[in-house]
């Protein structure tokens, strides 16, 4: 017998049916003898909408006052499931998550997890009760309802699987497992069976959205055994993350390929080559709250340089204003930019051990006619700034260069 937190996403609760298939399934772990934790997102569209009616009260929603409206969302499925087990007779209570004491910061709308009280949750466990935890939402160190940042529920999980110390924290999802890359996209896109730690917070990070980056750095530090699964159809282990300990076997140089198309590229040019313009530059933009990726300043040529980063599309305008407001003090000659821009990025632990990836990557782009703007590279990525429009195309012939399929 063992301890499993099960996680439902907002697709996988998203009609009175899907949730009644929900407490099917968990009825089915209780009956084969596990201790059984859900979590449960909110109904999908439902955040969309809280958020919706919010800005119809106030350009800018307060912060606690906006976490108050979005928390409802969970709080009704979690007592709808209870309800859909309790019909099918098996014994369920529902907690909000301030009931349970998951405590947060005070950074309303993306607080972090401070600690939770598992005492509640263990005496109802060991009556035999299931126990349903709403996602998404804690109560600030200040006593106020916080939420932990959209897909957070993830989060919520795995945080909830590291307290209770659980064999393993199942996130039940729309996809049957993490891909190689978006089978939307590519069609032979191959669903792993593992992917390490390591890999995922890459690809997470790096668009894929199968995981809030925040769940899968939580499960690493806290070792939760972590996996992946289809809530839609029966049958089938997902993809489990691993540690990269647990994995001997010889890697691929790389393992999956994500694509990101919020990015738009900001080039300042002709700035003065000397120290403290990159600060000058980058700290007006961080001081606006507002998040640099990629970063690239040429070699100066007659005392001046040329100074490109890429920032999320939605921030495009304000970058842009902030910085010709500021154009005179830098000395720039021009400041400019692209919107229309997307990044693909090739990801593998076996990179470490194998040379040429990034070469490969180059050719195979160059064999398409494809024109790289910005590369960047960690130890296991590789990501490059492209035109939109070739998005796709690169996603493929990188996916086959690879032999992903
Ligand atoms: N309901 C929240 C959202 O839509 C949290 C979650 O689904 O994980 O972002
Ligand atoms: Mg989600």
């Amino acid at each position: 017998m063992a301890l499993i937190v099960h996680k439902y996403g907002g697709t996988s609760v998203g009609s009175p049916e899907r949730i009644k298939n929900v407490a099917k399934r968990v009825a089915k772990a209780r009956a084969e003898g596990h201790d059984i934790v859900v979590v449960v997102s909110a109904m999908s569209g439902e955040t969309n909408r809280l958020v919706a009616l919010a800005h119809e009260m106030q350009e800018h929603p307060d912060p606690r006052e906006l976490d108050v409206v979005l928390a409802t969302g969970e709080q009704v499925t979690i007592g709808l499931l209870a309800m859909a087990l309790k019909d099918i007779g098996v014994d369920a209570k529902s907690y909000t998550g301030w009931q349970v004491a998951l405590k947060t910061d005070t950074a309303h709308t993306k607080a972090r997890i401070e600690s939770i009280d598992d005492q509640r949750m263990r005496a109802d466990l060991d009556a035999g009760k299931v126990v349903i935890v709403a996602g998404f939402q804690g109560i600030s160190s200040e006593g106020n309802i916080s939420t932990l940042g959209r897909g957070g529920s993830d989060t919520s999980a795995v945080a909830l699987a590291a307290a209770l110390k659980a064999d393993e924290c199942q996130i039940y999802t729309d996809v049957d497992g993490v891909y190689t890359t978006d089978p939307r996209v590519v069609p032979e896109a191959r669903r792993m069976d593992t992917v390490t730690f390591e890999e995922m917070i890459e690809l997470a990070s790096l668009g894929s959205k199968v995981l809030q980056i925040r769940s899968v750095e939580f499960a690493g530090k806290y070792k939760v055994r972590l996996r992946v699964l289809s809530s839609l159809q029966d049958g089938g282990n997902g993809t489990l993350i691993t540690f990269e300990e647990d994995e001997n076997m010889e890697r691929a140089a790389v393992t999956g390929i994500a694509f990101d198309k919020n990015q738009a590229r900001i080039n300042v040019r002709g700035v003065p080559d000397k120290p403290g313009v990159a600060y000058q530059i980058l700290g007006a933009v961080a001081d606006a709250n507002i998040e640099v990726d990629m970063i690239i300043q040429n070699v100066g040529s007659e005392g001046t340089t040329d100074f490109s980063f890429t920032v999320p599309r939605g921030d495009y305008r304000q970058t842009i204003e902030i910085l010709s407001k500021l154009q005179d003090s830098i000395g720039a000659a021009a400041i400019d930019g692209d919107d229309t821009v997307c990044k693909v990025s090739a990801v593998g632990l076996g990179m470490r051990s194998h040379v040429g990836v990034a070469a490969k990557i180059f050719r195979t782009l160059a064999e398409e006619g494809i024109n790289i703007q910005m590369i960047s590279t960690s130890e296991i990525k590789v990501s490059v700034l492209i035109d939109e429009k070739y998005m796709e195309l690169a996603t493929r012939v990188l996916h086959k260069a690879f032999n992903l399929g």
